[in-house]
């Protein structure tokens, strides 16, 4: 398994061979904990925002040391680039290059964050030079960045403030170990709506989260990672799975249903579950997924239909069975891949359903906000499962090592904690987003 290979190039006599031989040492990630500080060291925030004050007292109020001006020598956890106000490609130098002299402070498991507006079509060209311009310096940064540190961006649409609850929950995502294998992304706040909650450590409490595909792999971790974060938990998964998933439902204090989620009434008896075991739904997982693999040339009906049936068409059914109930506040997301991004040989069927997944999204998200509600995705890249454990050595390696920026195959909690980060309050300005949580691979690049 890559975390072996991991220990081995990260440690003793075996990581000077590996430093001799000039091997690819993968950096540790630093990884979210109840009780781990939320960045590693002081923040610095670099570059001007008419809200800039008051988003320093708002990471004051989180614990951080903030500070305003790069002085001295002392080491940083994080970076914030406010970069929103700039309406030019040559008043990115002066930020960009104070930005340079403070990455050689950062520690490992370091965070940079930039702030952004969108770059739109009806924008002067220059406006729209710098900001498209600031998505390819991040993603670049993000392939610069050592020691397990990242990347990552959040774009201002419209009036939306850096200080507005989506924007704040982003930047405390991005900070934290939950994005431990998030970088080179961006995440955009479309709307005011949202909220942050009461207490960090849970921010699900009092929540009913449903999470199908649960008895084992990236669902398993889904329902652990939500439960931690307070919500009562309803494990979902075919009846053939029914004793991992009722281990997996006694790990998490979790009930459990046996379901198909291709069958026509998976929809009615997830919510008939929820409400009446339960007395609310607020968070549909769309995680059961399964792989046909086939060269187009060669794939036949049964492969084709059956990824299409449990990928995206029963999301779809199950959707419409939601909306329908006008459930308040209902907060859905699925999972999506980066070979429904990029493509991927072999995986046609599979690529249609999850690029359709994505499409569904982007089109569900003014239908789910009609009753206050939101429907987001990750589209996760090579993540260790047993799904991927199947791969060839020598394709899963490259997968690992070679392709995405952080050196490494993710870990299904790194999927798990951007799904907890979608499906609380504080994402409800994300709406119809996908988020890739793919340790910044080539593929989908
Ligand atoms: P997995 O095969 O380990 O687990 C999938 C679970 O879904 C199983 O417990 C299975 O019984 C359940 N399931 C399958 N069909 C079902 C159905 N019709 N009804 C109810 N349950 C059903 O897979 P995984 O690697 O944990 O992947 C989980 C999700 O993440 C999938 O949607 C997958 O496409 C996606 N994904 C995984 C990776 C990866 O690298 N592992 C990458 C991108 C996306």
């Amino acid at each position: 398994m890559a975390d072996k290979y991991l220990e081995l190039v990260n440690s003793g006599m075996t990581k000077k061979l590996a430093k001799l031989l000039g091997l690819p040492r993968p950096p540790r990630l630093r990884r979210y904990g109840v009780d781990t500080p939320l960045l590693p060291g002081p923040v610095l925030v670099l570059g001007t925002s008419a809200r800039a004050q008051e988003l320093s007292d708002v990471m004051v109020s989180w614990g951080l040391d903030v500070r305003r001006h790069d002085a001295g020598q002392s080491k940083l956890g994080g970076l914030v680039l406010l970069l929103d106000e700039l309406s030019h490609p040559e008043q990115l130098s002066a930020l960009m290059l104070a930005t340079s002299a403070a990455l050689r402070k950062l520690v490992p498991g370091a965070r940079v964050v930039s702030v952004s507006k969108p770059a739109l079509a009806n924008d002067e060209p220059a406006v729209a030079a710098v900001r498209q311009g600031i998505d390819g310096a991040m993603r670049s940064l993000g392939r610069e960045m050592r020691g397990g540190a990242t990347a990552n961006g959040i774009v201002l649409a419209g009036d939306t403030s850096i200080v507005s609850p989506s924007a704040l929950g982003a930047l405390r995502f991005f900070f934290s170990g939950r994005s431990a294998y998030v970088d080179g992304q961006f995440l955009t706040v479309r709307t005011e709506a949202g909220e942050l909650p009461d207490d960090f450590r849970a921010p699900l409490a009092g929540k009913v989260a449903v999470v199908t595909g649960a008895a084992r792999g990236i669902g398993a971790e889904i329902a652990r990672t939500l439960a931690r974060d307070g919500a009562k938990v309803v494990l979902v998964d075919m009846p053939q799975a029914g004793d991992a998933l009722a281990k997996v439902a006694n790990q998490v204090g979790g009930t459990t249903l046996q379901l198909d989620v291709t069958a026509k009434d998976a929809g009615a008896r997830i919510m008939d579950h929820a409400l009446t075991r339960h007395g609310s739904l607020d968070l549909v997982v769309h995680n059961a997924g399964i792989t046909r693999d086939k060269l187009l040339a060669n794939m036949d009906a049964a492969r084709w239909d059956s990824v299409i049936a449990v990928n995206i068409a029963s999301q779809l059914r199950m959707n419409e069975v939601f909306l329908a109930a006008k459930i308040p506040g209902l907060r859905v997301v699925c999972l999506a891949s980066t070979s429904g991004i990029a493509g991927n040989r072999g995986q046609t069927n599979y690529a249609a359903s999850k690029g359709g997944v994505i499409g569904m999204v982007r089109a569900s998200a003014a239908l789910f906000a009609e009753s206050g509600g939101s429907i987001t995705a990750v589209a996760p890249g090579f993540i260790e499962t047993e799904m991927t454990a199947k791969i060839p050595l020598g394709t899963r390696t490259v997968a690992r090592l070679v392709l995405p920026s952080l050196m490494q195959g993710g870990l299904p909690v790194d999927v798990a904690e951007a799904i907890g980060f979608l499906g609380s309050d504080a994402a409800a300005g994300l709406n119809g987003q996908t988020l890739r949580v793919c340790g910044q691979s080539l593929v989908g690049a």
